[in-house]
């Protein structure tokens, strides 16, 4: 960390101030005593000792590459505006919490993360910046979740790690992700839609920003094409063949399904597995709701029946974006658009 109180109470910046290695520094989440890294390779920081329990070192893994970020992201806005801090300590109902760099001025936070921690962790910062006000922008270590496969005019096939759903916003009827790329130093921006059968796999529009021209508000346009892969038969063959590869036991869920529908592995219905770019938000797999629904609908199930069925059994990823209010509305539509197709065909 780079925050901390001297002796006399003075909070002292190990990025802007020469700190002197003779005094003694606290933290000022749980008072510790922190030791002085005057560093070489990297920026002078505090530290907790190894024993500590504070909920700081918990929470942010104080990693090379993560110290690293939080100075220059700090630096870069330090030198575009007034009242830039490193650290910002602020409190919610019940607890202090620190932003990784705040502007005061546009009351906008960036959190920088690269650590895989619990999604109530992350929920739990999140909602203390709701409760203070601060507008929150979550910046993810691309270097490390993202792997890009094959880039082709800006188009980008990507595979993301399980961790990336916690972060996936959507708006307007689109998903996107921001990121940090630290090899390139660029604020990134990945627009995606739903790839193939696979999860935490994705076609998207990328955009990306050098960090010296990054700037407040951030202005990446959204895409209304839809760049959804569709699938064919073979894709779906393929996809429950790798199934079965983990699990060849009549407790294969999709098999059995697909059994008790009479539906042959090379006779399946073309309504069946049609991608949607929703399906990114779901845990429930596409083939398993589409099969749940094309069943209720041959057994001449009502709307309405279908709906509160279908709404109940299609889980969502754990998100911290997307409020309950949104997730109702995404299941009014992905079940109304999947309804009228299976009412075509
Ligand atoms: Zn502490």
């Amino acid at each position: 960390m780079y925050i901390a109180y001297n002796r006399d109470g003075k909070i002292c910046n190990a990025i802007d101030e020469e700190i002197s290695k003779s005094e003694d520094y606290f933290c000022p989440l749980c008072k510790c005593k922190l030791v002085f890294k005057r560093g070489r390779k990297i920026q002078s920081h505090f530290a907790h000792f190894k024993s500590s329990e504070c909920s700081f070192t918990n929470y942010k893994k104080e990693s090379k590459e993560h110290l690293n970020v939080k100075k220059i992201l700090y630096q870069h806005f330090k030198n575009k505006y007034d009242k830039v801090f490193v650290e910002y300590i602020f409190k919610t109902d019940d607890s202090l919490q620190i932003a990784d760099v705040y502007l005061a001025n546009n009351n906008i936070a960036f959190e920088y993360q690269r650590s895989v921690i619990p999604f109530l962790d992350i929920k739990k910062r999140t909602l203390g910046y709701e409760k203070a006000n601060i507008k929150l922008i979550w910046l993810i270590d691309i270097n490390k979740f993202v792997k890009e496969l094959n880039v082709n005019n800006n188009i980008v096939y990507i595979k993301y790690a399980p961790f990336v759903d916690n972060f996936l916003n959507y708006h307007k009827g689109c998903i996107f992700f921001y990121g940090f790329d630290r090899e390139k130093n660029e604020i990134v921006f990945y627009q995606l839609w739903s790839h193939n059968l696979k999860k935490h796999s994705a076609v998207c529009k990328k955009r990306s920003c050098k960090l010296e021209n990054f700037d407040i508000p951030i202005s990446f346009p959204l895409f209304k094409n839809n760049y959804v892969t569709k699938l064919y038969a073979n894709d779906i063959e393929n996809y429950v063949y790798v199934q079965l590869k983990f699990d060849k036991t009549v407790k294969n869920k999709l098999l059995s399904k697909l059994y008790n529908e009479r539906i042959s592995l090379n006779n399946i219905p073309n309504c069946l597995g049609i991608n949607v770019q929703e399906q990114l938000l779901f845990r429930t797999p596409l083939l398993m709701w589409q099969l749940e629904m094309y069943s209720l609908f041959k057994k001449n199930k009502t709307y309405s029946e279908i709906f509160n069925y279908i709404s109940n059994y299609i889980e969502f990823n754990d998100s911290i974006y997307i409020k309950n209010k949104d997730k109702q509305h995404i299941l009014e539509k992905v079940i109304n658009w999947y309804y009228n197709i299976l009412l075509k065909k």
